[in-house]
């Protein structure tokens, strides 16, 4: 177990496998930025999944219990599956309960739920801005039509991927009315349903304190027309706080990162597309951990740079901001490459 200078612990991995997206969301890879001249990594940079397999091998040894895939679109790295095969044995081999899970914008899980879900994955979580067909392409920047994500869902659903989570960001003046027919639609169907306030992680997305709908409002919204009851939370660290339909109606989750910020159980690392570890989403610097990797280090010698970077962590940016203590960043790191 290693804690870090708040006395946190390192429970929860979070790996970028690729910094690529067939989305352009205007809130993370807007197409000004991420256009057709935008480089990405080129292949031999990316941690190939033998090198993510073993560090994160070397994290759970560390403390970690739950690992989450992420981007960039997850699903677009080509055979995602044989990597989650590969970590689901990890709990084998270490003989602890280890959550194995996604985030994804759900536009391949046609083709990828059985093979996920057959491959040992835990949990998936698709994301979905609204259910308006014109909302969710204005903010997606895509012809692609919502059925499409709706019918992802439903594979997931059907491949046994369940309790299934949906996330929505909401974003002042674009999609706060998507809140209820996205609530309507969730309720009752076993699929827990979240917002997330929308925030300033990177420097491309033009965040503004005014676009933020934040948790009171979201909330608001919701319990005007459907009576909601609040729920303690599953553990220590999650993100979400919890609500229940007073009528039985099933779960929903609202994460308050911008207004009510959660730091001090942040028990999370991220690992970008390239294998630099980052404590804090919105950390400027990472540690690089392929060239030691590439440069064939000992397991005693990749742990040892783990747990000092994590012994040095005091990462507490939102707590910051709130407090409005905090100085402008110089350039953010963008959550694609980091791992939302
Ligand atoms: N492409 C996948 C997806 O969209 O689910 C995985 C990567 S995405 C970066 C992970 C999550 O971060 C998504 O649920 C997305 O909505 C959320 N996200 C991205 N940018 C955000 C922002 N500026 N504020 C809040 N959430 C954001
Ligand atoms: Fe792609 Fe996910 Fe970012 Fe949207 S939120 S651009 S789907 S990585
Ligand atoms: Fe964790 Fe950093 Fe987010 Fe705070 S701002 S909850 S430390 S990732």
């Amino acid at each position: 177990m290693v804690s870090d200078t708040l006395s946190r612990p390192l429970r929860d991995l979070r790996i970028s496998v690729t910094d690529r997206c067939n989305l352009r969301c205007t809130y993370c890879m807007p197409r000004e930025v991420f256009g057709k001249d935008f480089v990405f990594l080129p292949r031999a940079e990316l941690l190939n999944f033998e090198e993510i397999h073993r560090l994160a091998g070397l994290f759970v040894r560390l403390g970690v219990r739950k690992i989450r895939l992420s981007g960039g679109e997850p699903l677009l790295r080509h055979g995602i599956e044989r990597l989650v095969e590969k970590l689901a044995t990890l709990r084998i081999n270490t003989g602890q309960t280890i959550e194995i899970a996604m985030t994804t914008n759900g536009l391949l899980l046609p083709k990828k739920a059985q093979a996920l879900k057959d491959a040992g994955l835990s949990r998936l979580t698709v994301s979905l801005d609204g259910l308006s067909e014109a909302t969710f392409q204005r903010m997606s920047d895509t012809q692609v039509s919502v059925a499409t994500v709706l019918d992802g869902i439903a594979a997931a659903q059907a491949a046994g991927l369940t309790p299934l989570k949906i996330n929505c960001v909401v974003k002042r003046g674009v999609n706060e009315d998507e809140i209820l027919p996205l609530v309507r639609h969730f309720r009752h169907s076993g699929i827990i349903l979240r917002f997330i306030e929308f925030m300033d992680v990177g420097s491309t997305n033009g965040w503004r304190m005014d676009d933020v709908v934040t948790a009171q409002e979201i909330l608001a919204t919701i319990s005007s027309h459907f009576p909601i009851n609040a729920v303690d939370s599953n553990y220590s660290g999650e993100v979400a706080k919890r609500w229940s339909y007073a009528d039985g109606g099933g779960e929903i989750g609202v994460i308050a990162s911008v207004s009510q910020a959660f730091c001090r159980d942040c028990s999370r690392v991220r690992l970008s597309t390239d294998g630099k570890l980052y404590t804090c989403l919105f950390a400027t610097e990472g540690l690089d951990l392929r060239d030691p990797l590439r440069r064939n280090a000992s397991d005693a010698t990749l742990s040892g740079l783990i747990v000092d970077a994590w012994a040095r962590r005091g990462d507490r940016y939102s707590e910051l901001r709130q407090a409005a203590t905090v100085q402008p960043l110089r350039r953010k790191i963008e959550m694609s490459y980091i791992g939302g």
